[in-house]
């Protein structure tokens, strides 16, 4: 037997590695069963050369509690190590270069938690690690290192005969939930999942049939009981796999979730090395809940599902898995942001999303305007945000309109350009946010011959600023910003049925009649006598602004909810009704309920004003 000293600067490092991992204690497994595969990958791959004399045997890796021993075994029958490797990685190197990382960030805990401490993140929930390995080359007897937590070790011969390592971990009193094994599975589940090696951990129960009818009988064998699939379908080739091998592993991922709409699998190996399964899925209303559902793996170990730097933000509601070595764990997140490989990750990424929707459009207009409701979320933000993707989704993009038609936007700047063209040459696309509320303004426009598009989901308004910002020449008004006859203003007025004396005493009825306008006019205009007799309208501009503050989180209170009347100046209940009455008062009181009509349609009486409206209905009807 033999003591040393693990080459440290430091005094002792051990309490630096309890500190500042303790809220990532259970990183631990992860680290011990990653060395194990990486054991267990190198003698296959020396097996492959040739280099290992004999059968290479079983590699599974095996998980054990001991419960009462208090012990936690990690088994591998990996390469395992020589006295002098272990002298050189476990007693020298591993523990540099930790102990450098650890000097450096010791301020942001959050950083180490990303970092694979290794070996050693074993004294976290250790008081005494044992190491029992024996190298695979032939003349190699097995050794036992031992350490208690100091940097005092021991090392000395063993007579394990197999091939491998055994890592025992004392657990301590503060950790003793990994002697659970629950725990244990849950951990498993966590980092392991998809480990390229068979993970064993304790056994289960099979059951399968023999014979048939009468004779047949239940047979229940004891099997090991793998925790993981190693061949998980992200590392398999496209060509290889049917879509019910994507929705499966989808919902081995998302057991509670509806099935996806549909998926990018992602191939890459330069300039940086890449692979993973992207799902769109289908949105519910609930966006918070269905974020931040991408895992990051490196080398099929799970590192993360924080993965707002590797991914564009437009695409943090995807699903899935993303797998890279090449992505730097273990180093801060605003270097993360500016690090160059990260940075073409999101823009291959981005990129990826945009060929697949296209390929989509292509092939399947259909099926790609059924998704779209789904999809549009992902594309609009996608165009807001990302340049280049929003040059390439220009062509996919699609407006839907009230008749269920879709159209890209070309498509759709065809479609109504010859009707919609203002006298300032603008083209306006009309929309509606709210068919209910905005049912008559609808009919109207329509009456117009206009066509009315449906924006009415939250990105809307962003999306719709964004095409005006790009395609100078459109405009987007709302149904209910001004009458019909002005939502495309073509300079052609109509002849007012009444003489101008008469007009000027209808403006002065209403002015008198209406009393609260909040910062709003009134205004003749010589529409349709088909038209409403009195309209609101909330001029587009206007209504923009009130949006933006409120989106700003300003009060709203501050800026009255201003609207103008528009009265119909060619509409027999104005132009002769109105005129006719005898008493001022009469006109007055019709004039109000003229106006109340028109403030019901866009949905803007309620409490007092509302009862006293419907008392009033109810007189007139008497
Ligand atoms: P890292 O894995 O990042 O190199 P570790 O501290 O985890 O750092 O391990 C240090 C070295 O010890 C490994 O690189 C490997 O050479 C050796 N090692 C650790 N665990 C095993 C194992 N189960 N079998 C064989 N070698 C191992």
């Amino acid at each position: 037997m033999s003591k040393g000293n693990i080459s440290v600067q430091a005094e002792n490092i051990f309490p630096i590695i309890k500190k500042f991992l303790y809220s990532d204690h259970e990183i631990f497994l992860r680290e011990l069963v990653s060395n194990a595969v990486d054991a267990t990958t190198k003698i296959k791959t020396l097996a492959l050369k040739g280099e290992v004399k004999g059968e290479l045997g079983d590699t599974k890796i095996e998980i054990k509690v001991n419960k009462e021993a208090k012990t936690l075994h990690i088994l591998d029958q990996g390469i395992g190590m020589t006295e002098d490797e272990v002298n050189k990685y476990l007693n020298q190197m591993a523990f540099s270069s930790a102990e450098e990382f650890l000097e450096k960030y010791k301020d942001d805990a959050s950083i180490i938690g990303h970092f694979g401490l290794g070996f050693y993140s074993s004294f976290m929930v250790a008081d005494k690690v044992e190491v029992i390995t024996k190298s695979y080359r032939d003349d190699a007897g097995a050794v036992r290192w031992e350490c208690d937590g100091n940097p005092e070790y021991t090392i000395e011969p063993n007579d394990r005969a197999e091939r491998g390592t055994e890592i025992i971990l004392h657990i301590n009193e503060e950790n003793v939930e990994y002697l659970e094994d629950n725990r244990i599975r849950e951990l498993l589940s966590k980092y392991c999942k998809f480990l390229p090696v068979e993970i064993k951990f304790g056994t289960k129960t099979e059951t399968t049939y023999e014979g048939e009818g009468d004779t047949k009988q239940e047979i229940k064998t004891e099997v090991d009981d793998i925790v993981n699939n190693p061949h998980p379908i992200w590392k398999k080739k496209p060509a290889d796999l049917t879509d019910d091998d994507y929705k499966d592993f989808y919902r081995e991922l998302h057991p509670f979730s509806q099935p996806p709409l549909f998926w990018i699998h992602l191939n890459i190996d330069y300039p940086f090395n890449l692979t993973g399964i992207l799902y769109f899925p289908k949105l519910t209303n609930n966006f918070e809940v269905q974020k931040n559902k991408i895992q990051l793996y490196s080398n099929q170990v799970f590192i993360t599902d924080d993965v707002k730097e590797i991914v564009p933000e437009f695409l943090m509601l995807l699903h899935g898995i993303i797998d890279s070595p090449d992505i730097p764990l273990n180093v801060s997140r605003s270097y993360l942001q500016s690090d160059a490989n990260v940075k073409k990750i999101n823009t291959y990424i981005s990129k990826k999303v945009a060929e697949k929707l296209q390929s989509l459009f292509n092939t399947d207009r259909k099926s790609f305007e059924e998704k779209w409701k789904e999809t549009s979320t992902f594309v609009k933000y996608g165009m807001i945000s990302d340049e280049k993707f929003n040059e390439k989704a220009i062509s996919f993009s699609l407006l839907k309109n009230l008749e269920n038609e879709y159209f890209t936007l070309e498509e759709y700047k065809e479609k109504v350009k010859s009707n919609q063209t203002d006298k300032h040459n603008k083209i306006i696309y009309l929309y509606s946010n709210d068919t209910k509320a905005q049912h008559s303004y609808i009919k109207a426009a329509k009456d117009y011959g206009y066509d009315v598009l449906e924006m009415d989901t939250i990105i809307d308004n962003h999306f719709m600023q964004h095409i005006e910002y790009k395609g100078n020449e459109v405009t987007f008004v709302r149904v209910d910003s001004d009458t019909p006859d002005q939502l495309v203003q073509k300079e052609e007025n109509r002849e007012s049925v009444l003489s101008q004396t008469e007009q000027d005493k209808v403006k002065d009825i209403f002015t008198n009649a209406i009393k609260n306008l909040g910062g709003g006019h009134i205004e003749l205009k010589p529409l349709s006598p088909t038209d409403h007799p009195v309209t609101i309208t909330k001029p587009e501009f206007m209504r923009r602004m009130k949006e933006m503050q409120a989106l700003q989180g300003m009060d709203m209170n501050m800026f009255p909810d201003s609207h103008n009347v528009v009265i119909n100046s060619n509409h027999p209940l104005v132009a002769e009704k109105l005129l006719k009455m005898k008493s001022e008062d009469k006109k007055a009181d019709f004039a109000n309920y003229l106006h109340d009509l028109a403030l019901l349609n866009q949905n803007m009486l309620s409490g007092e004003h509302l009862s006293a409206f419907i008392s009033r209905s109810l007189e007139f009807i008497k």
